[in-house]
């Protein structure tokens, strides 16, 4: 028995262009382990692969190449048991409008044959806070409760692994951290939790383990906190009071650059400098400094300096 929850290897997805459309390479032949019980984030920007990832798993979307396992359970060879072990909240709410929640859950729990005494559509309402909504129509949910729904949808038969893509969207914040809150709990209870997300911060909040994946490929793999090491390079923009030509003398040992006649943005790392550091070097060159602002991380810059340093590697 694998030790993992979900084995991919050498995963590709080709989407045929139909009506002279181009070919679209989603995935390009991944690898990807994602151990028992971990919290686990597929990091990506839109378009990166990883709905496409997620929905193969489903069996929503025939891969091209390569194999997958869903608890040791190859999902060509053993479909019925990869299923039957992982339950998947898609991106795309999709919906029949006309069934309550009450009513959607009870199918569901058939489908997968869960007998009627073994049903826990009761709790598992209450537990994403649908329990008054659980005669009214679906149609009539905002987004944010049609998400909820659908996670205790994915939840009917007791998978040992949950698998939300982009759980946010559309989803207020105080929902979402109720949301956050269940999520947690399950994973508590030894639920293995797979969310794919565009937003660092999410990741970074609530997996102990990130897959980065970009144009179809893992970037990289590994714990959130050796990940957060490598990308601890932030800018800090200061203004000064100052007209600035050319960056101060003080700032030269920095990686710092002039924004405009009063601005200079330095780039710092943890591993080389930090704020301080920098302000007091400024202060001490006796000028005045009139804001201080930082960028965010995103996406993109971690993207850069991850295939930057592993070429420097190379
Ligand atoms: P993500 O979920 O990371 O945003 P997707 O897996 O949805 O990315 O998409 C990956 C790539 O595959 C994108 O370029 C997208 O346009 C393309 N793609 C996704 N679904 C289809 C489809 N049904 N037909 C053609 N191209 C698709
Ligand atoms: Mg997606």
């Amino acid at each position: 028995m694998s030790k993992n929850a979900i084995d991919i290897k050498g995963l590709k997805k080709v989407y045929r262009g139909r009506g002279g459309a181009e070919d679209k390479v989603a995935l390009t032949g991944i690898d990807l382990e994602i151990p028992r019980g971990s919290m686990f984030g597929l990091l990506g920007p839109n378009g990166a692969g990883k709905s496409t990832t997620i929905n193969i798993l489903a069996g929503l979307v025939n891969k091209t190449e390569g194999s997958a396992s869903i608890w040791g359970f190859d999902i060509d060879q053993n479909p019925r048991n990869a299923r039957a072990n992982i339950g998947i909240v898609p991106q795309e709410l999709m919906f029949d409008a006309f069934f309550t929640p009450r009513e959607m859950l009870e199918v569901q729990a058939g489908m997968y044959g869960v007998p009627k005494a073994e049903r826990r559509t009761e709790e598992l309402l209450k537990a994403v806070h649908l329990l008054d909504k659980a005669d009214a129509y679906s149609r009539s949910l905002s987004g944010g409760m049609k998400r909820r729904l659908l996670v205790a949808k994915a939840l009917v038969h007791n998978p040992p692994v949950l698998v939300l893509d982009e759980p946010t969207a559309g989803v207020d914040i105080e929902l979402r951290q109720q949301l956050w809150d269940y999520v947690r709990e399950l994973h508590a209870r030894g639920t293995t939790v797979v969310l794919t997300t565009h937003y660092l911060e999410e990741a970074e909040e609530l997996c102990d383990t990130i897959a980065i994946i970009n144009h179809g490929e893992v970037v990289c793999c590994e714990p959130t906190e050796q990940l957060l090491k490598r990308i601890d390079e932030k800018e800090i923009v200061i203004t000064l009071a100052e007209t600035l030509d050319g960056v101060p003398n003080a700032l030269r040992s920095f990686k710092a650059h002039v924004r405009d006649a009063h601005r200079v943005a330095v780039q710092i790392s943890q591993a080389d400098a930090n704020v301080g550091e920098v302000l007091a070097a400024v202060q001490a060159a006796g000028l005045t400094i009139t804001d201080i602002a930082t960028d965010e991380t995103d996406l993109e810059d971690i993207f850069l300096q991850l295939t930057s340093s592993q070429g420097e590697a190379a």
